[in-house]
């Protein structure tokens, strides 16, 4: 049986990929996450008594944490999700972004480098480094054109520039040391179990309310999107069958303006709730200051990642949308409790 050492497996896309693996495959997961605002225990909840998942409240830039982790479960793999991930939190705060998404990232490479150097024989030639990071790398595109492996980074928010840094980090622990990493680069991600403060699971959640739904800008800004199941499928297809040292793009082919998006939802909302005293939802839109250095367009070539080891979205754009409007419907208790914060309580408990 794989150990997989999963960092971030509280938040949203980390929450997915520990139910992906659990439910997929037979492997253990030591999930170790630091529990900030963005974890939520609430979403692990059904895999408390499960004997493959090992909850453990920490941060990844501990040295002695990571190091005993490694060796204490012989963990065959690194699946690093931890981070600070909302570009407008960066903008406001960015330390935090430098010292999680960098320094932390440093330390899980120099430990694994550490842990990886004590193997032998199969145990060493199959362990693998996965760092999991965003398009936003590669800066803003005009009207045309996509971002590919070899599209020079050009980051433009404090979030973006501090994955950059990390993605370095990793490609320079293969190149120098040997570790076998493996990157992905993913566009913008929906579906279960996201944090109401990004664009989907916000509007969903404001529009059930009647509240008004914020368009930053013109609501032009153009992002790739993928369901959240489709990224950890392409995830683990890397893990198993990527080839170290390479960069995989992952993307969704379905680009959409942020007023697509909305619209999209709020018809969505019509359908499942064709009583609500909000309906149309549509008219709740409302246009508001544009963020600072607001990239204008993200698109993604993921043709690699299909041709060389044969990875396709399952979901189209339409169903997936469905299937998270459905998500967030159908689980009110998530979202009230991520919503009055009482998901915050009881962190020290563990998950099991
Ligand atoms: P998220 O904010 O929902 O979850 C991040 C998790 O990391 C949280 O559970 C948090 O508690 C944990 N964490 C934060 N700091 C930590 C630390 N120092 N030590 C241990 N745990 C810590 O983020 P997400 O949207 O699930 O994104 C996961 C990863 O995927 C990030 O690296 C992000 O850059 C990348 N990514 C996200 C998207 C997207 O659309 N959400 C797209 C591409 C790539």
């Amino acid at each position: 049986m794989l150990t997989l050492l999963v960092t971030g497996g509280a938040g949203f896309i980390g929450g997915n990929f520990v139910h992906h693996i659990i439910e997929t495959t037979d492997a253990r997961v030591v999930n170790l996450d630091l529990l900030t605002y963005a974890g939520n225990l609430d979403t692990l909840a059904d895999l408390k008594d499960n004997p493959r998942h090992v909850f453990v409240q920490g941060d990844i830039a501990d040295p002695a944490l990571v190091a005993r982790l490694l060796a204490e479960y012989e963990v065959d793999a690194v699946v690093n999700f931890a981070a600070e991930s909302h570009v407008d939190r960066s903008i406001d705060g960015p330390a935090q972004f430098v010292q999680t998404n960098v320094v932390g990232t440093f330390n899980l490479l120099d430990c694994s480098r550490a842990h990886w150097a004590k193997r032998s024989g199969a145990a060493k030639d199959a362990f693998r480094f996965l760092h999991v990071s965003t398009d936003e790398v590669y800066g803003s595109l005009g009207p045309t054109g996509l971002f590919t492996e070899s599209t020079p980074y050009a980051p433009n928010s404090p979030y973006s520039a501090s994955k950059a840094a990390s993605d370095h980090l990793v490609r320079a622990w293969f190149h120098t040391y040997g570790l076998p990493v493996l990157t992905t680069n993913c566009s913008n991600n929906y579906g279960p179990y996201q944090f109401p403060e990004k664009l989907i699971p916000l509007m969903i959640l404001k529009a059930q309310r009647g509240e008004s739904l914020p368009i930053y800008g013109d609501g032009g800004n153009v992002r790739d999107w993928l369901y959240v199941i489709d990224h950890c499928r392409a995830i683990l297809r890397v893990l198993e069958a990527g080839r170290p040292g390479e960069v995989y793009n992952v993307g969704g082919n379905s680009e959409k303006t942020n007023l697509e998006v909305v619209d999209t939802l709020c018809a969505l909302l019509d359908e499942r709730l064709p009583d609500s005293p909000y309906r149309p939802h549509v008219d709740l839109k409302t246009f508001v200051k544009d963020r600072p250095g607001h990239d204008r367009r993200y698109a993604i070539d993921a043709g690699k990642l299909k041709r060389e080891l044969g990875w396709e979205p399952a979901e189209t754009f339409e169903s997936g949308m469905r299937r998270t409007v459905d998500w967030f419907l159908d689980n009110p208790d998530w979202c009230r409790r991520v919503t009055d914060g009482s998901y915050l309580g009881e962190r020290l408990g563990g998950a099991g």
